[in-house]
Order: C-alpha cells, then structure tokens, then sequence
C-alpha cells in the first residue's frame, strides 16, 4: 500500500469527476465560448461575493495576475515570510511585477492590523510605495492555520484606511471554511481580489479561479493573456471544477480528522520534538536531533508512506481525497513501529 501524503496536489480524478469532464459541453475560452468556464467562473464569484472570475491554469498565475493589477514597478507588498507568493513563487513578484517585498513575522503566517502597520511606508521618495498586502488561508507552511473573518476584519479597515488594496491567497480558503464557519460571501466584503485553488483538497487535475471586481477581472484577462495563461477547450477542465464545488468541499472534514489523528499519534513518539497544533488538513512536525529529515523521509518511503521534507528537522504530511481511513491506521503504524525500531 502507498499511502502518498506528500501534497493534497497528488489526487487523482474519481470515475465521476472524469464523467463530468467527459460530458462538459466547451468552447474557445480565449473568444469567452466556453460556457462551463464562464459557469465555473460565475459560480465561485456568487460563493465569495465578488463581481467576478477568472479561470487561470494554476495558483501561482492567479496570485501573480492579482500582484501585477495591484502594483507599479517600485511599489512594495507586504506579506508573511512563509507566505507563498514569496516563497514559492519562483521570485515572481520581482520578475512580473518589478515590485519589493516586505516581510513580516506573524503567527504560524498569520498577519495581523497591529503587525502591518508600522511597516506601512510614508509618502517619502526614499521608500517604496507600499501598495498591496497579500493574506493566505489556511497558511501552507504555517501547519494549515487559518484566519476568522474576525481576524481579517481590522486588516481590512487598515487597507481602506491607508488605501492599500488587500488579495487572498486561498489556495486552501475551503479548509477554512469548513472549520471556521465563516460565511464565504464576507471574503467578497473584505478583500480586492481571491484565488481559489481546485487542484489541492478540492482533487480537480488543475486550475484556479481569480475573484475580484469587474474591472479586476478584465485587467486580470489581459495579464493572463500576456503570460500565455489564454486557454481553448478548457471547459473539459472547468467541469472538473464545478464537479469538486458539488461533492469535495463537506468531506474536507475528513481529512482534518485524518490530521488529527496522525498528530496524535506522533505527540506521543519518542523521536518527535514538537507538533503544529493541526487545524486543518497539514501536519507539521519537527525531529529530534538524533534522527536526521531525510533519513526519516527515507524509512518512512521504504514502507510506503510518501512525506515532504519541510525545512530544517521539519516533516509534512498532507491529507487529501486519495487518502481513506485504512491508509491512515496504516500511517499510524508504520510510525509507531519506527519508533521501536530507531
Ligand atoms: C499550492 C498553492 C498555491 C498555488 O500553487 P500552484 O501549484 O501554482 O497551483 C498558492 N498558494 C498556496 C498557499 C498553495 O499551497
């Protein structure tokens, strides 16, 4: 049995998500033909509130499209150092954007009024301009922590204060949603623009969705196309889309259950330092100094438990759709046998 907990990117299509690809009625995209596009498009922008989306191949483009609407080249953005604009976005911001970031230190990549606004730059030639400030939820490499609407709502009155616009990164906003019980119609409220991503929890192949303004979206439209993200037929992923909004969102609880038990069960290990406390559907856990990452990611491949090396000593499991309860006793064993074995 492998049990892949590397990423919640690895899940495969079901029999009736690919049905519902295979049925999708499509369109030239590009000429705005595509008329599951434009449904998938529409249906989240009602969830969230917004005006509108935008249909992009990955996180990444949408997230970037977002930066470039809301910067000039010499402006700043202010976002967590584990964020994934930063982070994992292959030093976009600078290439796409020509824009400097500011970094701060929240909690588990949390940001919150009191922490942005002392680096809020003056009107002064000698700094930048700082324009934008970007939030994720849940937060990746903060252990899957998550924002309440509550925690967002001051950052946002900050924004209007200062005249900053404010973006979402919600690759992951579903296992927030499903935890905090928030209304997704507030996220419209609150922010300029959100991504959403398909192809993590919610197991559609690719995709993710751009929110914002009506005006957003068509700057947003030109951005995409200047980046080659102008896709034909792509409805067929689309479909894929909308078939995970109808059936993927409510078991997302599942897995945050999966987490919990894998976290309780490594709270207790004798070559575990320390566990994130889990709050959605990642786990993040740091090694005793007498076992090194890769040693552990090794042992654990070698009985066919796929886990990510995450930084220094730091190991994480991802819970997603392809992972059934089976997979995650037998998680709990293998752990609990190295644990007699090291
Ligand atoms: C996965 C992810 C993205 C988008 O990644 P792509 O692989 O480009 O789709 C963006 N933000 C966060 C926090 C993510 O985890």
């Amino acid at each position: 049995m492998i049990v892949d907990l590397r990423s919640d990117t690895v899940t495969k299509p079901t029999a009736g998500m690919l049905e519902a690809m295979f049925s999708a009625k499509v369109g030239d995209d590009v000429f705005g033909e595509d008329e599951t596009v434009i449904k998938l498009e529409e249906r989240l922008a009602e969830i969230f509130g917004m005006e509108a989306g935008l249909f992009c191949p990955s996180g990444t483009m949408t997230n970037q499209i977002a930066i470039k609407c809301f910067t000039q080249p010499m402006d700043e953005v202010i976002c967590d150092e584990l964020s994934h604009v930063y982070r994992y976005e292959g030093g976009g911001i600078a290439f796409n954007s020509g824009a400097s970031v500011r970094l701060l230190h929240g909690n588990r990549g949390r940001l919150s009024s009191e922490m942005i606004e002392p680096h809020i730059n003056p009107a002064d030639i000698h700094y930048p301009h700082t324009s934008l400030i970007v939030l994720e939820n849940t937060v990746n490499r903060g252990g899957g922590s998550c924002y309440t609407i509550d925690d967002i709502e001051p950052i946002y009155h900050l924004c209007r204060l200062k005249k900053l616009r404010l973006h979402l990164d919600g690759a992951r906003i579903f296992n927030a949603l499903v935890e905090t019980g928030d209304a997704p119609k507030d996220y419209g409220r609150l922010f300029d623009s959100m991504s959403v991503c398909l192809s993590k929890g919610l197991g559609a192949p690719a995709g993710s969705v751009l929110l914002g303004s009506l005006e957003t979206i068509q700057k947003a439209k030109r951005i995409r196309k200047v980046l080659g993200g102008g896709m034909r037929q792509v409805g067929y992923l689309a479909a894929a889309g909308i078939y995970a909004l109808d059936n993927h969102i409510e078991r997302l609880r599942l897995d945050h259950y999966h987490a919990k038990v894998i976290s309780d069960v490594l709270t207790g290990l004798p070559f575990v330092a320390s566990v994130l406390t889990v709050e959605t559907n990642i786990v993040i856990f740091k090694l005793t100094d007498d076992i090194e990452a890769d040693s552990f990611t090794e042992r654990m491949a070698a009985k066919g438990i796929l886990c990510s090396k995450f930084g220094h000593q730091s190991i994480r499991f991802v819970t997603h759709l392809d992972v059934n309860e089976t997979m995650i006793h037998h998680t709990a064993d293998v752990l609990k046998n190295l644990a007699r074995t090291l």
